[in-house]
């Protein structure tokens, strides 16, 4: 076989439109990965959408599992026959401030996959293997794709919750249901806020050992902690602000949000905090898979075939299913 397949987006706001090419060779430093698995993220639907801005153009997908088939010179750490993670960092430059001060997620120079380098909606793709994971044997490829952003970035803002014991999360998709998990393992309580009316996801929630679940119009039992918002949507940042106590953090886990309302400063004041999460470092990445295999995070997933990608990408949009959709070469 020397050709690859692939669902390549020419510009936002079209389809993704599957496309052949010469399957690749990789560059010193690089892997050949044929593709097992990719998780479908928020993140690619606003790619799709032209909410963020790229380069074009684009094989969309950031949470690749794969298994190695080539090396290219001077690639250490993996062999031949691997099965490995692709997540969203895909390069640093090693040389700025943020890589210096072992901020690598800050990098001024990055890639990231499925954004800036092709990803993983194709049947192969290449990885700078310094920023690939081993995945832990206790995962299927297919349940261990959304780990590789939803799970993993969402880590990185659990972590910014600190020792939060009451957390809120706003948006229960598919780092929700992976971060309630472990939060839940690490003893603390869960509050998960979905869309008003939305019964399923509050069921969905309340499976998973979530303490309470409603409507993000209505508010939690308790004044939280901590609360980590999920969802595109800017107008739950004051939400959020309202339901956490004095000193609480309010984290904006996603990439985009449509913009943040105004609101009184009465709601900030007490020393609640706001701030957002970018990216993720390889140390958050080695750190949640040790975690996410101890638990063992579940995830729950529906697949499509890759030539499907668009239809998954709609499903998402339109919340059509619990946990995370993943595309299956
Ligand atoms: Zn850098
Ligand atoms: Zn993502």
């Amino acid at each position: 076989m020397t050709k690859m397949v692939a669902m390549q987006l020419d510009q936002p706001g079209r389809r993704l439109r599957q496309v052949e090419r010469p399957i690749p060779v990789p560059a010193p430093g690089e892997v050949l990965v044929e593709v097992l698995a990719c998780g479908v993220c928020r993140t690619d639907l606003h790619v799709a959408d032209g909410d963020i801005h790229g380069t074009l153009p684009i094989i969309p997908g950031h949470e690749v599992v794969g298994r190695v088939l080539a090396l290219g010179n001077g690639v250490e750490g993996f062999a031949i026959g691997d099965r490995i993670g692709i997540p969203w960092l895909g390069h640093t430059c090693g040389a700025c401030p943020y890589c210096r001060a072992g901020e690598e997620n800050l990098c001024d120079e990055p890639l990231f996959t499925g954004f800036t380098r092709d990803g993983g909606f194709a049947s192969h793709t290449l990885a700078d293997a310094r920023y690939c994971f081993p995945i832990p044997d206790v995962f299927g490829d297919v349940e261990a794709a959304p780990l590789l952003c939803a799970g993993l970035i969402g880590y990185r803002s659990l972590r910014m919750a600190g020792d939060a014991r009451r957390l809120g999360f706003y948006g229960f998709g598919a780092a929700a249901h992976i971060l309630a998990q472990i939060a839940l393992w690490q003893g603390r309580e869960v509050y998960a806020f979905s869309r008003p009316g939305d019964a399923k996801s509050q069921q969905f929630a309340r499976s998973l050992g979530c303490q309470w679940a409603g409507g993000s119009d209505e508010a939690a039992p308790d004044a939280l902690d901590a609360a980590i918002i999920f969802a595109p949507v800017g107008a739950l940042v004051p939400a959020a602000l309202k339901a956490v106590r004095k000193g609480g953090t309010v984290i904006c886990a996603g990439i985009h949000m449509s913009d943040i309302p105004g609101f009184p400063y009465a709601d900030l004041w007490e020393e609640r905090s706001i701030r957002s999460v970018a990216n993720l470092t390889r140390e958050d990445g080695t750190e949640f898979f040790e975690i996410a295999a101890q638990v063992p995070v579940k995830t729950s997933v529906t697949t499509f075939p890759l030539s499907e990608a668009n239809e998954a990408l709609d499903a998402l949009r339109e919340g059509r299913f619990d946990g995370a959709a993943v595309l299956v070469p």
